[in-house]
């Protein structure tokens, strides 16, 4: 089998190298290279996609988080609530601010933030609430939503690996990501589910007064240039990375429905094996499979690794060591925190390639292999 990755940008690419590559040229043909139409075009398109009034494109997706947690003027001390099982910059750019992680535990299925940790790590001092739609699925925003009204806590979406999924209310009304937080975060990272050619982010937010203290921030916190109101930083989406994801929002569908059935064919294929887990897809949201993570049990997850490395199968874990215990947080002393589904997760799961280029041929052979070494 020829060289299986993870994610397969380069055949994604070649689909739609001429657009691609003439969006570039003519970027760089009018050497406008931060800024403009491209990037005015782009916050427009992602608004109207992901059906939020306003879009601040900006460097990357931790920047993005940091952004948010910024612009809701928190102060050193507040409290943060975010599941521990997560990527670190959903973590780091609380500690980063002089804020204070408060890590609750995931549901063991949806692998998303507990409601009933989230209710009982509420405390007088929680300024944000940071829910994760981990490997593309939707938390469970509804009764996240009521918690947070009722305390009146701002809901910030980490939907970094989740754009292009949805959720549905119980009075049937759906909703895409991104589009329920008070603020809402994503990245443009290559691997992501709509990646850019380098590094790229956006905020998200229905809240216009919060829009504009979002652009300043992340540009030098200046509304009237060189008029500095506030402390904020330099986060920019380059001109050239507005552009490639102009296009490719436009396939943003598509890629998701094609990840979508790469999962449905391994899904079938583990369906009757008992030391296999398949990734369950919560009835009110659309998975969109940033990841393909199976738990397993009963099995050497390290040595499947492993193995599966000798027959040219990349897989990883996502992810080895959980926020709490991670040493970057040791002055919070949280490595002793009561998480046991995020501490029996890091265990036992493991993700397989998915992306938007998988054929059958490439599906069979890492399915057979996978169930010849778990046996
Ligand atoms: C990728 C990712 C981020 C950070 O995005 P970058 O663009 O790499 O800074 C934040 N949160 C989650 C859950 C992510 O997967």
């Amino acid at each position: 089998m020829h060289n299986l990755q993870m994610v397969d940008l380069k055949r994604q690419y070649l689909k739609i190298k001429p657009e691609i590559d003439a969006a570039i040229h003519q970027v760089i043909d009018s050497t406008m290279f931060i800024g403009g139409s491209d990037v005015t075009h782009l916050a427009t398109e992602l608004a109207a996609y992901v059906g939020v009034q306003h879009v601040i494109p900006c460097a990357n997706g931790t920047d993005a988080l940091q952004i948010a947690l910024m612009a809701l003027g928190l102060k050193p001390g507040d409290e943060v609530i975010t599941p521990s099982f997560t990527y670190i910059a959903t973590v780091e750019v609380v500690a980063l601010l002089g804020l204070t992680p408060v890590f609750v535990d995931v549901h063991p299925d949806t692998f998303t933030m507990n409601v009933e940790s989230v209710r009982a790590a509420i405390t007088p001092s929680t300024k944000a609430i940071i829910p994760v739609h981990l490997y593309g699925q939707c938390a469970d925003m509804e009764p996240l939503m009521a918690l947070a009204e009722a305390h009146n806590i701002p809901l910030i979406e980490d939907n970094a690996q989740a754009i292009g999924g949805n959720y549905t209310f119980s009075d049937g009304k759906t909703a895409k990501t991104g589009s329920m937080g008070t603020i809402s975060c994503t990245s443009f990272f290559p691997s992501k589910n709509l990646g850019c050619y380098g590094d790229g982010g956006a905020i998200f937010t229905n809240d216009s007064v919060l829009a504009e203290k979002l652009k300043m921030i992340a540009n030098h916190g200046q509304k009237v240039r060189y008029y500095h109101e506030m402390v904020g930083c330099n986060s920019r989406l380059d001109t050239i990375q507005a552009a490639i994801l102009r296009i490719k929002l436009r396939h943003l569908d598509s890629y998701c429905d094609a990840r979508r059935a790469a999962a449905d064919y391994y899904d079938q294929a583990f369906a009757n094996n008992p030391k296999i887990t398949t990734p369950f897809r919560a009835p009110n949201a659309v998975h969109v499979f940033h990841q393909y993570t199976l738990k397993v049990n009963g099995v050497d997850r390290n040595d499947l690794q492993k193995q599966l490395a000798t027959r040219s199968i990349p897989s990883m874990i996502y992810y080895p060591v959980p926020c709490h215990k991670q040493q970057m947080l040791e002055a919070f002393g949280t490595a002793d925190n009561d998480l046991p589904v995020t501490n029996m997760l890091q265990d036992c799961v493991i993700s397989l390639p998915i992306h938007t280029e998988l054929t059958e041929e490439e599906l069979s052979y890492i399915t057979k292999n996978v169930l010849e070494l778990i046996g």
